[in-house]
């Protein structure tokens, strides 16, 4: 099953994904975890990123499509993955579409995890990341309204059925079955 965790900063998506894509044994892709992992380790791949992560802003559209796009071409993911992070605004869903439809893939299932903005914004105060200020959570939730929420739309237009709202509020075992159930829908 090929699967978009979409939803806010700090909704849950990197815990959400990360038990679904054990569950379903498919790679779990999140382009800010692979960022970060880039910048911890001193990797060049690093240095050019630091700046727009540190401020909350998005890294430029080729190169993180180009991330993104070659780790779903890995054969681990042939039996289906689980992006999370990305596409982050229209241009990079539509770099996405070009390379799936290139590779004969679609889209399954986009799951939009919701959460009220004033817990959101607890839980990344308390999630402690560098990008974790109140500074920059501010931004990021005005990036994710200005740039990312539009591609929800996208998926609505190009895909119809495949959005499925999820209540990313209560237990994360609870959001966890919530998820589930909504693949099967
Ligand atoms: P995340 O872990 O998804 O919250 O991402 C952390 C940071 O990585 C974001 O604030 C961005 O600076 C950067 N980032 C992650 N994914 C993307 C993306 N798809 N496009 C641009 N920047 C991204």
């Amino acid at each position: 099953m090929n699967i978009i965790f979409f939803g806010a900063p700090g909704v849950g998506k990197g815990t959400q994904a990360a038990m679904l894509a054990e569950r379903l044994a498919i790679p779990h892709i999140s382009t800010g975890a692979i960022f970060r992992a880039a910048i911890q380790s001193g990797q060049e791949l690093g240095q050019k990123v630091k700046h727009y992560t540190d401020n909350g802003l998005l890294v430029p559209d080729e190169l993180t499509t180009e991330i993104a796009v070659s780790a779903l071409n890995e054969p681990g993911c042939a039996n289906g993955f689980i992006l999370d992070g990305f596409p982050r605004n229209l241009g990079q869903a539509e770099a996405l579409a070009t390379a799936l439809t290139a590779a004969g893939r679609t889209i399954d299932r986009v799951i939009y995890l919701t959460a009220p903005q004033a817990e959101i914004v607890q839980r990344m105060l308390h999630r402690g990341r560098v990008d974790d200020n109140k500074e920059v959570i501010q931004r990021r939730l005005e990036v994710y309204d200005q740039e990312t929420s539009p591609v929800l739309g996208f998926y609505r237009a190009t895909s119809g059925n495949v959005v499925m709202e999820v209540n990313g509020l209560g237990e994360v075992g609870e959001v966890q079955e919530r998820i589930v159930a909504a693949l099967t829908q």
